[in-house]
């Protein structure tokens, strides 16, 4: 009888001091996940990776999705979250000022490049990177000079102004740029040969992509005159040689590094209703998202966000996706940009932070803050 009274004590003591430590975990828990959400980020990325699916909308990953026979690449990210594109003037953003809000953070007017409605240049995260020590590359599948790789390198009151943009680009600190519009930075009207003169300032000019294989910054490579050509007109695999040997010579920085690989052409394809177009350029964005995926899984250390400066062709799917594999079947509601809310994908250090619903414009904070740069 004694025994046993002796022994119920000792019994609530135990299961009191099993119930505080059980407290104690949770507490703990608690304060790493709410420090990581509103302190520093407890994992900052060494290297940052932003794709930009020009014109890609929720239907369109959906599409590429529903045509593949393959899982997806887009599958791996761990974190999802959506953005509006808005941009200063307009409900329905062009890629001038919705590749400026995503590069600066910058809301501006529809067709302006790298500044704000007043004009005054803003500063790219490519430019804050750069400035920082770390080595910084742009790769894309249409012209250099063109709207989405020009916010990040360029100013210009007009997206139309490309000789300008060119002029912008070579005076950039960019270290690696593969892409087209050759013709913008040689053949000009003031006479200007800018190959020339980025050779002067280091870079290496090349027009093969085989070329640029195991080569250090600084160097270009000036992949066609104008454009590239579509996916499924015969680019094959160029975007993800051209990702690989980006990363490839970008990724020995001590300071770690900064790439914009932009799928260009998605717009194209949706601005010209076209679903065989549309589903080559997902399917060859989505493999590139795995030259970069696989990169970093390896790595440990890298940032990649992925998300989409509009979307275009107000694309639906009402038909089975059978259909859609025939490539025939997709249906658009409009030749032009819609309003609708774009996808953000996210894998690495402090990939969390892209999670929700928010504007176009906090992709740029969200990235410096992960990086660990106040603003
Ligand atoms: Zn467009």
């Amino acid at each position: 009888m004694k025994k046993t009274l002796f022994l119920i004590p000792v019994f609530v003591l135990a299961m009191l001091s099993l119930a505080l430590t059980s407290f104690q975990s949770t507490q703990t828990e608690l304060a790493a996940n709410g420090q990581e959400k509103t302190d520093q980020p407890i994992d900052v990325p060494k290297n940052i990776i932003l794709f930009i699916g020009d014109g890609m909308g929720f239907a369109q990953v959906q599409a590429a999705i529903a045509a593949s026979d393959r899982a997806l690449n887009f599958g791996r990210f761990p974190v999802t979250g959506m953005i509006q594109t808005k941009s200063s003037d307009n409900v329905i953003t062009d890629s001038g000022a919705g590749g400026t809000a995503l590069a600066t953070g910058k809301k501006t007017n529809n067709g302006m490049i790298g500044m704000g409605p007043d004009s005054l240049e803003v500063k790219s995260m490519l430019n804050i990177f750069s400035s920082l020590g770390k080595a910084t590359g742009v790769v894309t599948t249409c012209a250099l000079t063109h709207a989405t790789p020009a916010a990040f390198l360029a100013h210009d009151i007009s997206r139309r102004n490309t000789q300008a943009i060119a002029a912008d680009i070579a005076d950039s600190p960019v270290d690696v740029l593969i892409g087209g519009g050759m013709a913008d930075f040689a053949v000009r009207e003031d006479g200007r040969n800018l190959p020339e003169e980025m050779k002067v300032k280091g870079w290496e000019v090349m027009t093969c992509l085989m070329e640029a294989e195991q080569k250090t910054p600084r160097f270009v490579v000036f992949t066609s005159d104008e454009h590239p050509v579509a996916a499924n007109k015969g680019r094959e695999d160029e975007l993800q040689r051209s990702v690989a040997i980006a990363i490839n010579a970008l990724k020995n920085d001590p300071d770690g590094f900064f790439l914009m690989v932009e799928g260009s052409q998605i717009d194209w394809a949706g601005h010209n209703n076209d679903s065989a177009y549309l589903l080559a350029e997902m399917l060859d964005f989505d493999r590139t998202l795995g030259v970069a995926l696989d990169f970093a899984a390896a790595d440990g250390n890298t940032l990649i966000v992925v998300t989409a400066d509009h979307e275009t062709g107000g694309l639906t799917l009402p038909h089975d996706p059978k259909d859609i594999k025939n490539q025939t079947r997709l249906a658009f509601s409009t030749g032009d940009h819609t309003a609708s809310m774009v996808p953000v994908f996210a894998f690495g250090p402090s990939s969390s932070h892209f999670t929700g619903i928010y504007d176009n414009t906090e992709i740029f904070r969200r990235i410096l803050f992960s990086t660990n740069i106040a603003r």
